[in-house]
């Protein structure tokens, strides 16, 4: 809870930094976002994939910029890079966001999904908000750099990959064969971070993602030489497996905290005055308390420890017969600094003799640890936000789900995700599921935003 005198000061400089839009500027801008995000860059539709790096390449030409385009994998993934003009010897710096979106159901929507539209403040399509919001903000703000004259002293290297939503071939293929060409000090992802905004104007804050969880599935299989079910005998794989399954259910990872989720944490303590602020500060207090941390993932799961949740389930061949098989997908999101091998030995120590436990080895994103906090990179952060935002917290945190930036953590590129574009507090995307959208003045408003922040790292 903010005290309200500090409420009344954070609107009015929010408004005076407003800069009056230029119509002519933001008729451009939008135009350029209709057309990608009418692109129906949806997994599987490798000519869309053609259609989009084809419009996005005349567009980097417009910044002074080459690109690479690589088609893989049926889908592409394009690669520019703008050369220092002044090099100082610092590596590049590296610009993620993806193309592809999440497939979506014409029939589910209110309006066409690929059909771009105006409402109520919003800008409404498939895509709109994760991620070629940032996409597009990020190519405008490359371009007004330009018009600028803007000479970086190092390189800026973008990655837009193809895949991210699905098999992410393309960062893994960016992170190992096509090294040499993203090779960079750092990537900003801005598929990860953006602001937060209150309807009155007031700024939530500005979120930097440094840490994600690592995503592991595990096959449980129990098998037994079965037989007629008029002879029922103790041994029996569909018990053997539900046994299992229950003492998964129950079982409790050792909770941990690090640099992410306590920044995470310590700000929501500042911010929350209730029974879950309160737990929050229990907890940073004592990360090994268990009882502390049991309810504060009942209360939002996901961020004091490893989970794991049985996801499928299937079993026994005929209603008449003993089981000789029945399998179970335990899906794990993994605690960065965790083993996926040694959360599948606790699965197997849980589900006893009878059960195998496999990592199911397609399904896993790399083990990561947290990207160090820089100070650089966060102070240019908050000074990008305060050209609109005065006062803005920048707010550190660690995602539940993984993103391209996994693939460059695990090589040893440290990836922050961040992003100029906010939404409204209390206000949903639709990211992945219905009616995507993004807050008109978020879209506009990110250009002034990251053009200041390249400056300020690229300088
Ligand atoms: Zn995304």
């Amino acid at each position: 809870m903010r005290p309200m005198f500090a409420a009344a000061l954070l609107a009015l400089p929010a408004i005076a930094h407003a800069q009056a839009p230029d119509p002519a500027k933001r008729a451009a801008e939008r135009a350029l976002f209709e057309k990608i995000v009418e692109i129906p860059t949806v997994a599987g539709r490798p000519a869309e994939f053609k259609r989009l790096t084809t419009v996005l390449t005349a567009e980097f030409r417009k910044a002074g910029m080459m690109t690479t385009v690589k088609d893989h994998d049926n889908t592409q993934t394009l690669i520019a890079r703008w050369p220092a003009a002044r090099p100082s010897g610092k590596k590049p710096i590296l610009l993620m966001a993806h193309m592809d979106v999440v497939e979506a159901k014409p029939s589910d929507w209110k309006n066409p999904p690929f059909e771009f539209r105006e409402e109520g403040g919003f800008y409404l399509g498939r895509g709109t908000s994760d991620n070629k919001s940032q996409l597009t903000g990020i190519i405008l703000a490359l371009q007004e750099l330009k018009r600028q004259g803007f000479q970086p002293t190092r390189d800026m290297v973008v990655l837009f990959t193809g895949d991210e939503e699905t098999a992410m071939h393309g960062v893994r293929r960016a992170s190992t064969e096509w090294r040499n060409l993203i090779d960079a000090e750092y990537g900003l992802n801005f598929d990860g971070g953006g602001g937060s905004v209150y309807p009155d104007g007031r700024p939530e804050g500005w979120y930097i993602q440094i840490a994600e969880k690592t995503y592991a599935d595990y096959k449980l299989v129990a098998t037994n030489r079965g037989g007629h079910s008029s002879a029922p005998r103790p041994d029996n794989a569909i018990y053997a497996l539900a046994t299992a399954l229950k003492a998964i259910e129950t079982h409790r990872f050792e909770p941990m905290i690090n640099t992410a989720t306590r920044s995470m944490y310590e700000q929501v303590a500042i911010n929350d005055k209730g029974q879950y602020g309160e737990l929050v500060k229990q907890f940073v207090a004592d990360p090994k308390d268990r009882e502390t941390a049991d309810m504060l993932e009942s209360l939002d799961p996901g961020y004091t420890r490893t989970r794991c949740v049985a996801t499928m389930l299937s079993g026994g061949h005929a209603p008449n017969a003993l089981p000789q098989r029945a399998e179970a997908n335990v899906n794990c999101r993994i605690f960065p600094g965790v083993k996926i091998e040694t959360v599948r030995q606790t699965l197997q120590a849980l589900s006893g003799n009878d059960v195998t436990v496999t990592v199911d080895a397609a399904s896993t994103t790399p083990e990561t640890d947290v990207s160090p906090m820089r100070s650089d990179i966060v102070d240019a952060y908050r000074a990008a936000v305060a050209t609109r935002f005065p006062n803005a917290p920048i707010l550190p945190f660690q995602s539940a789900g993984a993103t391209d930036g996994s693939y460059l953590r695990a090589v040893g590129i440290p990836v922050y995700g961040v992003g100029g574009s906010w939404g409204v507090v209390g206000q949903k995307s639709g990211a992945h599921g219905l009616d995507e959208k993004v807050w008109i003045e978020g879209f506009h408003g990110q250009v002034p935003i990251t053009v200041e922040l390249l400056k300020r790292l690229a300088s």
